[in-house]
């Protein structure tokens, strides 16, 4: 982006508890936008944060989160959803009155639900949710433009100040993404059926190949066809991570599968029937959702072959 187009620091501390691929991305580009004045970050362990000074993006590697957070205005919880409450309790005593705390966390009940217990008076806990990722973490893995024309999801609880929200919402847009606000139930029940149980079908669909009678594991290696390549890049995506969701967004992650289940029976029962007609119109409307997320520029019409470096040689004579 060019200078003209940056926007003034509206910030004059941002403290980001967690370094890896969200929090690592969220410094890389709010230190190339000019989005706050001061970055810090914290980690857990003591390897992160030296990487972390090595990569010299921030202003300040801390060791301890009450340190980051005092007189930071905003400040963003970078971690496991499974680990927010707690460190929204650690954090509490020490926040900045009038300071905004927000996460990025997968899944958004659990998370208002563990965090708004710990919130002082004063402070303004809008969570929010960065609908953008790889399957990547820790210290290296982000990048500056992993938010850009993404959608980032706000869930502020009832009676949010607006000022507060908006101010979150102008930062988010200063990375480059799209700003949605919602309540955390909906947002749940959304992301359950566009995220959350597609990876539970990639982890599924991998180990049934790992595990399978009859197909070695060469062969499953060797002849991934593109459809199994793309679900082992999603079953690679962080353990820890992925376990947090399934337990923090349990109810409507289960909601989901039943309805998958049920449909998952109707096209099992249409191949058994040879109900070709069936298969046929199923696949055309699918067709029509994906050609409808690559209109909204939400993803490339290109083939996603994976191999974009691979040449061609022709053979030597013999
Ligand atoms: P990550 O790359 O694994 O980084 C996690 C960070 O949290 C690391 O700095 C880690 O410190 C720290 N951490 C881990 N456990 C902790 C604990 N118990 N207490 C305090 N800090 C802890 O993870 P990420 O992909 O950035 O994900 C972070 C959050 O973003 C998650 O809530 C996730 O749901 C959400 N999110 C992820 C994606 C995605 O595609 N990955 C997309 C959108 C939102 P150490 O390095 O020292 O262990």
């Amino acid at each position: 982006m060019s200078a003209n187009a940056t926007p003034a620091a509206p910030f004059n501390r941002l403290a980001l508890i967690g370094f890896g691929l969200i929090g690592g991305s969220i410094a890389r580009g709010a230190r190339a936008q000019g989005l706050a004045r001061e970055i810090v970050a914290t980690a857990r362990s003591a390897e992160t944060r030296a990487r972390v000074e090595e990569l010299g993006i921030v202003d300040k590697v801390l060791a301890s989160n009450t340190e980051a957070v005092k007189d930071a205005d905003l400040v963003v919880l970078c971690i496991p959803v499974a680990a927010s409450g707690e460190v929204a309790k650690e954090i509490a005593p020490h926040l900045k009155p009038g300071a905004i705390v927000s996460d990025v966390g997968s899944v958004k009940g659990a998370v208002l639900q563990a965090m708004a217990a710990h919130m002082p008076g004063g402070v303004h806990l809008i969570p929010a949710h960065p609908v953008a990722g790889t399957e990547n973490s820790g210290p290296d893995s982000g990048f500056a433009e992993l938010f850009i024309n993404r959608w980032c999801i706000l869930t502020p609880p009832d009676g949010a100040d607006p000022a507060a929200v908006e101010k979150l919402a102008a930062f988010w847009r200063g990375l480059g993404a799209n700003v949605e606000t919602m309540t955390a139930d909906h947002h749940d029940l959304v992301l359950a059926v566009t995220s959350h149980l597609p990876h539970l079908i990639a982890y599924t669909i991998v180990g049934t190949a790992e595990e399978m009678e009859g197909v070695t594991r060469s062969e499953v290696l060797k002849f991934s066809a593109g459809g199994f390549r793309d679900f082992t890049r999603i079953a690679a995506s962080d353990p820890t991570m992925w376990r947090d969701v399934f337990l923090t967004n349990k109810d409507a992650v289960l909601h989901m599968l039943g309805e998958f289940q049920e449909d998952l029976s109707k096209l099992t029962r249409a191949i058994r029937r040879g109900d070709g007609e069936a298969l046929f119109d199923h696949f055309s409307r699918t067709r029509a959702i994906r050609r409808g997320i690559v209109s909204i520029g939400q993803d490339e019409a290109a083939p996603d072959f994976g191999r974009k470096h691979a040449t061609l040689t022709k053979p030597a004579e013999t």
